[in-house]
């Protein structure tokens, strides 16, 4: 069935952006530019069946977007994901190309992912609505989204990916630059529960084991006791990483599998 896409309640939300909450008021229509630098093209850097993410999800059809509406300093897609210039312009012509080609390799959805696609919601949804056999749509984003933004994707999105790094203010703070998180994150987990199935991501990060990964998995016990945690143990100490002394490490050995015992335990739903 073809999703409800409101991609011209979406367009409205370029003259006075606040699709995440940096809510700046960016007026990207007329050329201004907020903390992502995005302006009203989406451009794709990047995109490829993959067959690494959650097994219930693969293959996949990925779509990266250049911008983002974060600076974590050990994101790996570095320049990518900060310059909302680089790569395709996504429009309805390069999706329909696209979309057929990842089928034959067996891909089973389309994943925005980025970057930060949730920036870009007006040039996805005015992408995908000119598609009249649209995958389900995989939406695997930072959740530092508005309410705003979420509403555009209700009817949209089938399932979301929400990348849930920090399990606390400070470390947001210090290492992605952003305030408000942890409540930020939270409500918006809620939001999504209510409008599609969601897998909640974590990438162990170097001696974040007690500031973050255990309160994470303490707020999923208490409020979403049932929700698919993927627990991701591939942190590589990338772009502005070894500025700071925790996350110029490699895990240690057998954190991964360690994470996954302590989560399971605890009670949480731990997936593959
Ligand atoms: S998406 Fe970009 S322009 Fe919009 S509120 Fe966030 S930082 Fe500002």
């Amino acid at each position: 069935m073809r999703p409800r896409i409101s991609d011209e309640l979406a367009r409205r939300q370029l003259l006075q952006c606040q699709l995440c909450e940096h809510r700046c008021l960016a007026n990207r229509s007329a050329g201004e530019r907020g903390p992502c630098q995005a302006l009203t093209e989406a451009r794709v850097f990047r995109q490829r069946v993959e067959w690494g993410e959650e097994s219930e999800l693969i293959p996949s059809h990925l779509f990266y977007l250049s911008g983002c509406d974060l600076r974590c300093a050990f994101c790996i897609a570095e320049a990518n994901a900060f310059d909302p210039l680089r790569g395709t312009v996504l429009t309805a012509d390069f999706l329909r190309q696209a979309i057929p080609k990842g089928r034959a390799q067996g891909a089973k959805n389309i994943q925005w992912v980025g970057g930060e696609p949730t920036i870009h919601i007006p040039a996805i949804l005015s992408a995908m609505a000119g598609i009249d056999d649209l995958p389900p749509v995989v939406w695997k984003s930072d959740f530092y989204g508005t309410p705003e933004a979420f509403e555009l994707l209700d009817g949209v999105v089938s399932v979301f990916v929400p990348d849930f790094k920090f399990g606390n203010d400070e470390c947001a703070q210090r290492i992605a630059g952003v305030p408000r998180y942890f409540g930020v994150v939270t409500r918006n987990l809620r939001l999504a529960a209510k409008q599609a199935d969601v897998i909640v991501r974590h990438l162990l990060l170097p001696e974040h084991w007690d500031c973050c990964f255990v309160p994470i998995c303490e707020w999923l016990l208490r409020e979403m006791p049932t929700v698919k945690l993927s627990l991701r143990d591939g942190y590589l100490p990338m772009w502005q990483a070894r500025q700071h002394a925790d996350l110029s490490q490699l895990l240690k050995p057998g954190i991964g599998d360690r994470a996954r015992e302590w989560a399971t335990r605890l009670g949480l739903n731990v997936i593959r």
